[in-house]
This record gives structure tokens, sequence and C-alpha cells, in this order.
């Protein structure tokens, strides 16, 4: 809107400024006294114009001023409930409703759907995260959708792969037509996947209610557990790794008989300085499917 305004303002300057000349250039075809009255009328002419141009500005600047409310995000469904978490199976289909308001004119809104399992938080409305456990299998989507109106409702059908398991955050925002952008909102959706291996361990020292265990410098973390799947597991690890996911010691168990149910350890990982760790134990059943159990180490 100003840059409308700014051009009209030099559009009527300058058509101003013409008037003018075009009185100039026919000069020697007057009278001095006509030619007086003919400047003074170019003269009030390009005032006039001015003045239009002034108020076109000012007018624009008003409307500017009136719109310096952000689009809202004003409910988010998850099948029809209104929810900022929710639990559901692998493979099942999720129905996200999202109504989004605008007072002048909506433009855009973003849905991005991402793994949340580094620790990490949003700022704006629902859910904050901080889910610190690793996820089985990546998944993601991201889109942007151009949108129109003061009020509109988005959905989306997200498919949720057989394959995963673990938090995932659904981020959503809305631009409208000036630029602004909503507060985002967020959404935790947990996925739980019993076609997995299931895990379970014990260690020493024990881990917390976060899944974190605190380990003085020096010391060796021990641990131990066991292993199952129906179809029999095909590959089991237990590792430590820094948290940019390098592997410093990696334990193989080979699997023995059906491979139903398989115990591990107990193995002893020594420390390499002060710093964030993760113990990691994976499994593979024979049809592919990964599982992984996780604690945070804390070396101090
Ligand atoms: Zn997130």
């Amino acid at each position: 809107m100003k840059s409308i305004s700014v051009k009209l303002g030099l559009l009527s300057f300058l058509l101003g400024l013409n008037t003018q000349m075009v009185i100039i250039q026919g000069k020697s075809n007057f009278s001095h006294s006509l030619w007086q009255s003919l400047c003074k009328f170019a003269l009030m002419k390009k005032m006039m114009w001015s003045v239009l141009a002034m108020i076109s500005l000012f007018a624009c600047r008003d409307q500017d001023q009136v719109d310096v409310k952000s689009p809202v995000i004003e409910s988010v469904t998850i099948d029809g409930a209104s929810v900022t978490s929710a639990i559901r199976q692998a493979g099942q289909t999720v129905l996200l409703d999202v109504h989004v308001s605008d007072n002048t004119a909506l433009n855009q809104i973003q849905i991005n759907l991402h793994p949340s399992e580094d620790g990490h938080v949003h700022e704006g409305d629902g859910h904050q995260g901080g889910e610190p456990r690793l996820n089985n299998r990546y998944w993601a989507k991201s889109e942007v959708l151009n949108i129109s109106g003061t009020s509109h409702h988005q959905q989306w059908e997200l498919q949720i792969p057989d394959s995963v398991a673990g938090n995932w955050h659904i981020l959503l925002s809305v631009l409208d037509d000036i630029g602004l952008v909503s507060k985002t909102y967020c959404v935790l959706l947990t996925v739980e996947n019993s076609n997995l291996p299931q895990i379970s361990a014990n260690t020493n020292p024990v881990y917390d209610a976060t899944n974190t265990i605190f380990l003085s410098s020096g010391n060796s973390l021990e641990i131990d557990g066991l292993a199952s799947d129906v179809d029999g597991l095909s590959k089991l690890f237990v590792r430590m790794a820094n948290y940019a996911g390098v592997s410093s010691d990696t334990l193989d168990i080979p699997i023995s008989g059906d491979g139903h149910t398989m115990a591990f350890g107990t193995a002893s990982f020594n420390t390499t300085g002060n710093g964030n760790y993760r113990i990691i134990v994976e499994a593979q059943d024979s049809l592919g499917f990964k599982a992984m159990w996780d604690a945070k180490v804390v070396v101090q």
C-alpha cells in the first residue's frame, strides 16, 4: 500500500510539473497577463496535485497503522479434538484441522512436521517441546499453501509411516498479505509402534524419569537388558555416542536361536571426558523394522 501511494505521489508531482512545462513551451503564443494567469493556474494545479498526493500518502499511512494486527491461529484440532498433544499408532491417518484468521487478508499457511528428539523447544502457543529421546526412523513434512480471505480452515491428512515411533512436532504458522506472521502453534504427536522390536534396559548408575544418567568423570557405565520381536531379531547392538551422533564404542551382540528374545550385557562403557553422551541400544527384526532405546549420559 505504501509503495502504491508513493508512486501516486510521484505521478501527481510529475503531472503538475508537466502542466507547467507545457505552459512554458506555449509562452510565446500568449500575452503577458495570460501567461501570468496561466502560471498561477499551473502553480495552483501543481499545489492541488501535491495536496492530493499528500492526502493519498496519509490515507494509506492510516491504513498501514490500522493493519498492525498479525494473523491468528484460532484453533487446531487433531481428529476433531482441540489438543496440544496426541498419541497415535504407526500406520494411522491423523486429520489435522487448522482455523486461521486475519483482520485484512490471509496470504499463506505453513505446516512443518519434524522430529523433536534433540530436546529443542518452541516459543509460541501450544506444546513447548523438550523431548530428549531419539525417534525410530525419520519422518518429516513441510508445506506452504496460498490462502485468501479473512478466515480459513485448512485440513491435512497426515499418514504416519508404519516404520516409525517416537515424538514429532507439528508446527503451524500463518502469513498475512502485508507480511505479518502469526505466533507459531505446536502440537506434539507421539507415535507408538507395536511392530518394532521391544527393548528394555537397566543401567548403573540408574537413569532418572527423563532417561538421564549422571556419571562421574573416570567411572564406567554398565548396561544390560532384553530385546525381543515376534518376527525374530536380526541385529542387536549397544553403543555409546556423543551428541553429534558419532559412536565411540559399539558392542555387537550375536543373534542366536530363533532370535525372538535376546539378552545383552552386562556391558561396560568408559567415558572419554566431561560432556553429554547417549547410550543407545538398537535392534532390528527379520522384516527390517528397527527400534532404539536410549538414555542421555551426563558426564561431570
Ligand atoms: Zn520442534
